[in-house]
């Protein structure tokens, strides 16, 4: 029997859902599913029944809050698509806009990280969902697979005096052969999961942590990072930047 799906999306940029559509394989996965309840998709209006809800964005509103728990209700899985769902994302360093991740408000079943989810992981891991299997996700950090790793472990304090691309720099594209931080860059890496195939790091731009942390324990993971690095004084004001996708974990 086809599995029902629902694609939902609360504060976003759409990137995610966006994302999944232009998956290869979608109108494969369109095929071998049924949708239940998309605003992109079709005019249902109605939160129906469904097997899996995917929901996409944070909750800055509290109007969202409601439409999360219906959907929990009608839902018998509930995922967070995206690092804005699962962890609070980008709009979280806003000023003016208070942003959660949806597990704040209703219990979840899992989440697919990235900003956006990587076309890869995220194939795989709704692959997995339509055939009733767990989610996987990578369990170690960015560095575990880096093609600039080489022989850098970060056992030794380092300062840091760049970030890339600096403030209002054109984001320089060229290849590295050397770990940014070995260079004095910050990278995210060592606090950051796996499973993005390095797209950024590839084309010369340190990880910027969109995948989320590695594990629930993102504060100490990220204070241990903070204790082996020294920030120079020109980057200490750009410290938000240790938890652009992340910043409402460090409550958790
Ligand atoms: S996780 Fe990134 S791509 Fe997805 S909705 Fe949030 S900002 Fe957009
Ligand atoms: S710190 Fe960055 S560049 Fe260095 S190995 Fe880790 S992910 Fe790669």
């Amino acid at each position: 029997m086809k599995r029902k799906i629902s694609l939902i999306a609360l504060t976003s940029c759409s990137g995610c859902i966006s994302t999944l559509i232009s998956l290869d394989f979608f109108p494969q996965y369109i095929e071998r599913t049924m949708l239940s309840y998309s605003t992109f998709l079709s005019d249902f209006n109605n939160i129906d029944e469904c097997d899996i809800a995917f929901i996409e964005g944070c909750v800055s509103e509290d109007v969202q809050i409601d439409l999360l728990k219906n959907i929990r209700k009608h839902s018998k899985k509930v995922y967070a698509l995206g690092s804005c769902a699962a962890f609070g994302g980008v709009l979280s360093l806003s000023k003016t806009h208070e942003a959660k991740p949806i597990s704040n408000f209703i219990e979840i079943d899992g989440y697919i990280p990235g900003c956006p989810p990587p076309s890869k992981l995220l194939g795989n891991c709704i692959i997995r969902l339509i055939e009733n299997k767990d989610l996987e996700l990578p369990i170690r950090n960015s560095c575990d697979t880096c093609p600039l790793r080489g022989n850098f472990e970060l056992n030794s304090h380092i300062s840091i005096s760049r970030i890339l691309p600096e403030p209002d720099e054109i984001i320089p594209l060229k290849e590295r052969s050397e770990c940014f931080l070995k260079d004095g860059i910050l990278c995210l890496g060592p606090i950051t999961r796996d499973g993005c195939e390095h797209t950024c790091i590839k084309h010369g731009i340190p990880c910027e942590g969109c995948m989320g942390p590695v594990s629930k324990d993102f504060t100490s993971n990220a204070v241990n990072f903070l204790s082996v690095i020294t920030l120079s004084n020109k980057l200490q004001k750009y410290k938000g930047i240790f938890y652009r996708f992340s910043k409402p974990l460090l409550r958790w």
